[in-house]
């Protein structure tokens, strides 16, 4: 399947599931479901059938809020059958509304903001010790970089020359009920990385070619960034860029003209 055809498969998951479940966050999973689909479909080695194989590369989806996206990943990769997707938040299932641990193919439970960046250095620093050719990869909220313990794992990584570790930060500028310029205005999310000693790369967030290009890139040295600029809710017109749709799972009219709109293929 091409990527654009994964994302779009993510997409249209991501709100059955929002819709059958009431769990939300759609507008965060909708933002980062084309990193997700480029790197599950293109970039990762991933072991689908042995998910904890030692040669995996490792992911961390640190705004565990958007597991929908993960989940939806995961389960086009086969990792676990597709029926689980709409079981999410049920009792018995084994999804739940934020990333969770037990489920094939994640690595850490998240939710809990600021902390996938930390355990994500300490994976890379163990491979590099050990002489590994994985790759670790962290997806960070806009929103979750107000989280000090960000800049600790940010400084650790650049001053020790991380360079098997990769964090993408999914920069729609809102966060939760806000917009990020109303709580922490970020002056330039770019160049406080790069201050941190990382090599930084700005994309727009839902160019597959701009992503592929991105996140396959390897420095010699540095840790990379990747600031992905990208919409809130991406992918559902009447979602995009709008608040409200952090919290809301659609239902009726809602998600009646949302799957209209992703089957009609338009983005
Ligand atoms: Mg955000």
């Amino acid at each position: 399947m091409v990527t654009e055809e994964f994302a779009r498969q993510i997409r249209r998951d991501v709100v059955e599931m929002a819709h059958r479940s009431g769990i939300s966050h759609i507008g965060s999973a909708l933002s980062a479901a084309d990193i997700i689909a480029v790197l599950y479909n293109e970039v990762m080695r991933i072991c689908p059938d042995d998910p904890m194989n030692s040669l995996r590369d490792r992911f961390i989806l640190s705004k565990g809020h958007a597991s929908m996206a993960l989940y939806a990943a995961l389960a086009g990769k086969g990792y676990f059958p597709r029926e689980e997707l709409y079981r999410q938040g049920e009792n018995g299932g084994m999804l739940s509304g934020h990333v969770a641990h037990g489920v094939p193919g994640t690595e850490l439970s998240t939710g809990s903001l600021g902390m996938g960046l930390s355990v994500g250095a300490g994976m890379a620093t163990a491979i590099k010790r050990d002489g590994g050719r994985q790759r670790v990869f962290v997806v960070l909220g806009d929103g979750e970089c107000a989280e000090g313990a960000v800049w600790e794992a940010a400084l650790f990584s650049g001053h020790n020359c991380l360079s098997n570790l990769t964090a993408v930060v999914d920069h729609n500028k809102l966060q939760a009920n806000d917009e990020c310029e109303n709580v922490i205005s970020w002056k330039n999310m770019a160049e406080l990385w790069r201050s941190c000693g990382w090599h930084v790369l700005e994309v727009n967030g839902h160019s597959i070619p701009a992503l592929r290009e991105a996140l396959s890139f390897r420095h010699g040295v540095k840790p990379v960034c990747v600031v992905a600029h990208t919409v809130k809710g991406k992918g559902v017109s009447f979602m995009e860029g709008q608040k409200v749709w952090h919290h809301l799972s659609p239902q009726g009219e809602d998600y009646a003209n949302a799957v209209a709109e992703l089957e009609a293929g338009n983005i």
